[in-house]
């Protein structure tokens, strides 16, 4: 928004484009409509968006759709908002599946050149034979057989066309394996999502996206460093083809401990029901997220700071979480809660016989969030755990109120019962040692659920060879009770507040007649918290 903003944003990049020019540049966002966004979708968008921003260009937000047996319209919607969520639109809506008439003449090309065939080695021999530099007995089969079997098995899906492919025939001893003749199409019989039975084959990944980057008029293809490999082959396929060429820039993939950024794996744990959906809290999902408050302009901020580092690392939660506090902490208003369980009354015996109700401050630091009912009365509730430390005759201070001198202690075994007290309002809260967050225990207050997670996964990093089903956290929420002021029956879903000394909660039920409001604790970076 503000210019100063953008600079700073600017400065923290140490790379440019190669090669950009102003009011030139054209990037893409690709996604392949089979999950929900993640926080790895979304530092590739956000990267994009960048660029084509800092060089006035134009971002294309393209659905990579090839795949029909993973494809949902569901999905590609979702996508779709939440890319809106995070403040990019894109310049433009595209789908390679646009693009599959003119990658089926491209494919038909290659073959008449001689610089593609059809392949019908079985799956796994045709693994081994890549590994080991093998070429494929139908490498040498002619430019007419082949497109017989494009044109009139792949193409109508026979029992003969699914068992072939097209490859590219590149070389098959290349020490890079990537360019050992690269699958370019195969054949899938499920309908698409946009396209329905209309073909039976479709583009591979490896085909379509140079294809299509160039057709579009990508400038600058930006990918996770782990297809560095395959940077020669989609060099080959543009030359192949005598399409114009593309500027492929890598950018490290980024990964967050105990966390799976995988949509095949994160579909696994809906499917297994150990999260109800995509929008769980405890996914890295844009979604999820977001409903455990982390805010736009957090998470934006943070994948920038990350920049286009080329580094894979891993990160902790803590970093991304510390920068959201900073954003919701200024504004956010504050309230006050107690835990329920053993929550126990302060009998103040000269306090207010019938409930007197100010207006207080909703953010001691910041006027403008306005201001809020506090209720003032004879008997309030404090934590139990602050009133196993207070001592026969201290005086401690009752926050946003003032000092009261305790004069009796009423307990059963350990747990404390009851206290009584006296008011001295006049007392300096500069010499007591306990500020100590209460609620008048009077109708008004709102029993509330607050909710906190632990993450998925218990191993910090997985390594190669592991399977992440061995590594399931056994138990990931968390649910306990409090009794909130009576501002809760004011927020709405999504809301963030601060419960003084407790921390920070997103609201995910908001009150209402009958309903218990519910509210997810929102991690704050600091040691010790759970994500
Ligand atoms: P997934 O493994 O979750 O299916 P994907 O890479 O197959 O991820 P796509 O929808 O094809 O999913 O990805 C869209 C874009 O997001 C790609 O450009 C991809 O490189 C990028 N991307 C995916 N995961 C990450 C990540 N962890 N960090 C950075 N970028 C990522
Ligand atoms: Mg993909
Ligand atoms: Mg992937």
């Amino acid at each position: 928004k503000s210019g100063g903003k953008k600079e700073s944003h600017k400065a923290s990049f140490e790379i440019d484009l190669p090669e950009a020019e102003m009011g030139k540049v054209v990037t893409r966002f690709p996604p392949e409509p089979s999950g929900y966004l993640h926080i790895g979708h979304a530092k590739a968008a956000i990267l994009n968006e960048y660029f084509a921003h800092q060089y006035k260009g134009k971002l294309i937000i393209r659905f990579d759709d090839t795949n029909p047996t993973k494809e949902k319209e569901e999905f590609q919607n979702s996508i779709i908002e939440d890319l809106a969520l995070l403040g990019i639109k894109g310049d433009v809506i595209t789908y390679s599946s646009d693009y599959f008439d003119k990658m089926y003449e491209l494919a038909v090309q290659l073959i008449k050149e001689g610089k593609a065939y059809c392949d019908d080695t079985p799956l796994e021999q045709m693994r081994a034979e890549r590994m080991d530099g093998i070429a494929s007995q139908r490498r040498e089969r002619t430019v007419e057989e082949n497109l017989k079997i494009f044109n009139e098995e792949m193409m109508n899906g026979t029992e003969e066309g699914l068992k072939n492919c097209v490859r590219a025939k590149i070389d098959y001893k290349q020490p890079n394996k990537a360019l050992r003749d690269p699958v370019i199409y195969r054949c899938n019989l499920t309908p698409h999502h946009r396209t329905g039975t209309k073909w039976k084959m479709y583009p591979t990944y490896d085909f379509c996206v140079p294809v299509v980057d160039s057709l579009e008029g990508v400038t600058h293809a930006l990918r996770t460093n782990e297809y560095r490999d395959r940077n020669p082959q989609y060099e080959w396929i543009l030359n192949a083809l005598n399409l114009r060429k593309v500027h492929i820039w890598d950018f490290g993939r980024i990964n967050f401990v105990r966390t799976l950024l995988s949509k095949r794996k994160l579909q696994w744990f809906v499917d297994k029901k150990y999260v109800p959906n995509w929008d769980d809290p405890r996914f890295p999902t844009v979604r999820g997220v977001r409903r455990r408050g982390m805010t736009v302009e957090g998470l934006r901020n943070f994948i920038i700071s990350q920049g286009p580092s080329r580094n894979i690392i891993n990160l902790d939660w803590s970093l991304i979480w510390a920068m959201n506090k900073k954003i919701i902490d200024p504004v956010c208003p504050r309230y006050t809660a107690v835990d329920s369980i053993n929550a126990v009354p302060i009998k103040l015996v000269d306090g207010p016989a019938t409930p007197i109700t100010e207006q207080k401050p909703k953010h001691k630091k910041n006027a403008d969030v306005g201001t809020k009912p506090v209720i003032y009365y004879n008997t309030v509730l404090i934590d139990q755990a602050d009133a196993a430390t207070i001592e026969d005759n201290e005086e401690i201070t009752l926050m946003d109120w003032g000092n009261v001198i305790v004069k009796k202690i009423n307990k059963k075994d350990d747990l404390v019962e009851s206290i009584e007290a006296v008011l001295h309002l006049e007392g300096d809260f500069k010499k007591t040692s306990k500020k100590l967050t209460w609620i008048a225990d009077t109708e008004d207050k709102v029993e509330v659920e607050l909710v906190d997670f632990d993450h998925l996964i218990t191993k910090d990093k997985l390594e190669e060879g592991d399977n992440f089903e061995d590594f399931i956290t056994p138990e990931t929420e968390f649910r306990s009770k409090a009794y909130a002021d009576l501002n809760i029956k004011t927020l709405k879903k999504g809301d963030i507040i601060q419960f003084e000394r407790k921390g920070y909660y997103s609201v995910d039920t908001p009150y209402a007649k009958g309903q218990t409001p519910v509210l997810f604790t929102i991690p704050d970076g600091k040691q010790g918290s759970k994500k």
